[in-house]
């Protein structure tokens, strides 16, 4: 899979809009600010196909990029940001709740969180989207870089303990500022495309 080789595809707003070309997806989720547009950049090795510091709450939209013609890279919108009005709440959560309704369209599942704290509540219910997917998906614990050599084991577990995570869920540590963790992550999605 030639990582260097992808494209936007478009936004979705909703259903209507998602691609169903029965090619594999591998989608990202995580609270605005983890650092999950870094995270993308990084494992594909471009600065800036995914806009890091977007301004928070502002992209209910899915952004769909294709690589090398083979997988799509879903990008679904940040959650958690304080600042974000109800009504923008709701819209996020039935545009989330129409892509996780077909899980036929997903492949893997790539859940982002912050690897200095403890899971948020909204990174437990995102958890649980996953977990009822019934597809497999991998926890990314970005900002690795901001830990302690000494905390890191003790907040990887903290982290699979507060989302209950099954055993065969990775918990991959990560720093999309130093590039520790990418080539774990692209094993896991070249395994799961079968690439
Ligand atoms: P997004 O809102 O989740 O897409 O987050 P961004 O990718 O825009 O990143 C949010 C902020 O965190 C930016 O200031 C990034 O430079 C920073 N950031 C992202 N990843 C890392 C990382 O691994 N280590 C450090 N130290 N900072 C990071």
């Amino acid at each position: 899979l030639n990582l260097q080789k992808a494209e936007f595809i478009r936004s979705a707003a909703s259903a209507a809009d998602f691609p169903r070309d029965m090619l594999p997806q591998v989608v990202f989720s995580g609270r605005s600010n983890v650092g999950k547009s870094s995270v993308i950049n990084k494992l594909l090795l471009r600065k800036n196909i995914a806009r890091v510091g977007a301004a928070p709450g502002k992209t209910t939209h899915i952004n769909y990029f294709l690589i090398d013609g083979k997988v799509y890279l879903v990008d679904l919108p940040g959650y958690g940001y304080a600042k974000v009005s109800m009504a923008e709440k709701a819209r996020w959560g039935r545009l989330i709740e129409s892509w996780f309704a077909d899980t036929s369209l997903m492949t893997l599942g790539v859940m982002i969180v912050d690897a200095r704290h403890k899971p948020t509540a909204d990174d437990c219910t995102m958890g649980e989207w996953f977990k009822q997917s019934g597809k497999p998906f991998v926890v990314v614990a970005n900002k690795l870089d901001k830990l302690k050599k000494s905390e890191i084991e003790p907040n990887m577990a903290r982290i699979r303990e507060t989302l209950e995570l099954a055993e065969n869920v990775k918990v991959i540590p990560f720093s999309a500022e130093k590039g520790d963790g990418r080539q774990e992550l692209l094993s896991a999605i070249l395994g799961a495309v079968g690439e």
